[in-house]
């Protein structure tokens, strides 16, 4: 089987920044890379139903910074998953690592 390419001029388009909602943070993508506001923005898009105290068939949408997530999110949130409860900057590698030890033969 032969592969054909071919070249093509593509534009993508990607978010380069958000804006909260409630209290207007901006927060770039690459200013300050890794930009830990702009990862750790909150974006909820949902469409009311036929019932809804909203108005039928709307779909909304919100961007929330961290702070206002914190402030109005996550007192009602609980926890789905469990993260990173260990500090991993005190981890052993092999805490880590777990396939770490076997790998090396040790
Ligand atoms: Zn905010």
């Amino acid at each position: 089987m032969a592969v054909i390419t071919k070249r093509k001029r593509q534009y993508v388009e990607a978010i380069v920044a958000k804006v909260c909602d409630r209290c207007g943070l901006h927060a770039e993508s690459a200013r300050d890379w890794p930009s830990v506001e702009f990862n750790e923005f909150l974006t909820i898009r949902w469409t009311a139903g036929y019932g809804s105290l909203l108005t039928d068939g709307d779909t909304y949408q919100a961007d929330f910074c961290q702070k206002c997530t914190q402030e109005m999110i996550h007192p009602y949130a609980r926890v789905a998953e469990k993260g990173f409860s260990w500090n991993p900057s005190n981890a052993t590698l092999e805490e880590i690592f777990p396939g770490l030890r076997k790998k090396r033969g040790d």
